[in-house]
């Protein structure tokens, strides 16, 4: 059995050696062969020296995949699937959020009751601020409703997977990757281990409350056509609202005739109506744009440079 590691680093020079020590020493208590990929995502600090030494110490255990720019932990996770060669793979943080000592209890469960993946979940929200956990979980009462997907409340990236189940996940190109959700939507036997919370070790971190709020609309979008459905509905109302308007105004200027009043009730409407539609053209325009990154079939990563050994394997 060999057991990939796969971790996305941007800027955790400092954290990296702390992860990597823990780590081994969790591994190296388990019967299995192990490989690890670092995916340095165009870190500005010396994270690339630091993989550098770690693979120049062991060149067959340690290997770097080194991206041309920050593409995101979601494409560096891509990559790390994309390299890896283990029957099982995990991916985790760098920043020791992720416990190792969790992996010999996954481990067990893939093999002894036939999981094919094992997730891992915050127990609690506590350590967080909470106007972020009060978004968090409005945001995820809000995509199970509004999507066939199940997305698990406070569930992490970090998990381990057979590799049918990553050659799967593999198969999903897509450019607009929400990892949450892909590995939700492929499927497989996956069950859930709860821990509590950890600090980062080393490092910060790099989610801004307004850039997991980006993500979360990207969730959305990647994984619902609700909003396109709510942006028809708001039309159809409007347009029902108009016809009865319209029949209330013809009538009272048959009964009553015509005195120039009500203008600015005409003009709140006319506000309303144009709203709603920059509106639905706004809704509209994110799927509009995904799509078009979607079509130019870009790369979702490109490498500067991969260590020897996994080169050589390669070719
Ligand atoms: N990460 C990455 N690319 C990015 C941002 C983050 O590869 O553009 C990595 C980061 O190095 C870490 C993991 O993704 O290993 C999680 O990032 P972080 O700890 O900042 O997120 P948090 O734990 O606060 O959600
Ligand atoms: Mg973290």
């Amino acid at each position: 059995m060999k057991l990939s590691i796969i971790v996305p680093c941007y800027n955790e020079e400092l954290a990296l050696p702390f992860f990597f020590e823990e780590t081994e020493k969790v591994i190296q208590s388990m019967d299995v062969e192990r490989e690890y990929i670092f995916v340095n995502d165009g870190s500005t600090d010396k994270t690339l020296e630091v993989l550098k030494s770690l693979n120049s110490a062991q060149p067959n255990i340690v290997h770097y995949v080194d991206f041309s720019r920050n593409f995101g932990k979601e494409a560096a996770l891509y990559a790390g699937l994309v390299y890896s060669s283990g029957d099982l793979i995990t991916v985790m943080d760098a920043d020791l959020q992720d416990p190792p000592e969790l992996l010999p209890e996954m481990y067990n469960l893939i093999m002894n009751e036939s999981f094919d993946c094992v997730g891992t979940r915050r127990a609690d929200r506590s350590g967080e601020p909470a106007i972020r956990s009060f978004f968090a979980n409005q945001f995820y009462k809000l995509i199970n409703k509004i999507s066939q997907t199940e997305m698990v409340n406070g569930a992490r990236d970090f998990r381990l997977m057979t590799r049918q189940m990553v050659d799967s996940i593999l198969k999903l190109s897509e450019y607009n990757r929400f990892s949450k959700g892909l590995f939700s939507w492929v499927g497989f036997k996956t069950t859930y281990l709860s821990y509590e919370n950890k600090e980062r070790v080393a490092g910060e971190t790099s989610w801004s409350f307004w850039s997991l709020f980006k993500y979360s609309i990207e969730g959305i979008i990647n994984f619902s056509n609700a909003p396109l459905l709510i942006s028809a509905w708001m039309g159809v109302v409007s347009f029902v609202i108009s016809i009865i308007m319209m029949i209330f105004i013809i009538v009272r200027t048959i009964i009553f005739g015509n005195e120039t009043s009500g203008w600015t009730s005409m003009l709140a409407i006319i506000l309303l109506i144009g709203g709603i539609q920059l509106l639905g053209i706004g809704i509209l325009g994110q799927y509009v744009g995904k799509i078009y990154l979607e079509v130019k079939k870009r790369p979702i990563y490109l490498i500067r440079e991969i260590d020897k050994e996994k080169g050589h394997e390669l070719w």
